[in-house]
């Protein structure tokens, strides 16, 4: 398990919470939370279409509500995933993309975990930097 502090619990927390509204039609629950630019956390969950591609990772809803409250910039995310259906919590490579173009630097903070239960799993929790989880990144 990884050390963590306040911020990363109450961030896991948020995470945990949006999770519960996935909107799921095959896959899994993914929760999602960022600390951004103006202190506040925002949260986000997948949404799955029946169309391929249409759906939206947890990741970038939870970045784009971010945004949609007027920040370009976040400081810290936590995602946290359901263990009943997947046992890796790991963003996807566009996700990690997306996560990049919107962190503060690159040394911002990725959580993630697994939850079971209603609960995390604190002793899933690992903590990397999107520059590690990331290191050659799409720039122009
Ligand atoms: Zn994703």
């Amino acid at each position: 398990m990884a050390k963590i502090g306040e911020s990363e619990k109450k961030l896991l927390e948020a995470a945990l919470k949006a999770m519960r509204n996935a909107y799921l039609l095959w896959g899994f629950r993914v929760g999602a939370a960022v600390i951004a630019e103006d202190g506040q956390v925002y949260e986000g969950c997948n949404v799955e279409s029946w169309v391929s591609g249409l759906g939206t990772c947890a990741e970038r809803c939870t970045i784009n509500h971010a945004v949609l409250h007027g920040n370009h910039k976040i400081e810290e995310i936590a995602v946290v995933m359901d263990v009943n259906s997947h046992k890796k919590p790991m963003p996807c490579g566009a996700c990690l993309q997306y996560i990049y173009d919107f962190a503060e630097n690159p040394k911002i903070k990725v959580v993630t975990a697994n939850a079971e239960n209603g609960r995390i799993q604190f002793e899933t929790v690992k903590v990397k930097t999107i520059e590690e989880l990331l290191p050659f990144p799409f720039r122009k």
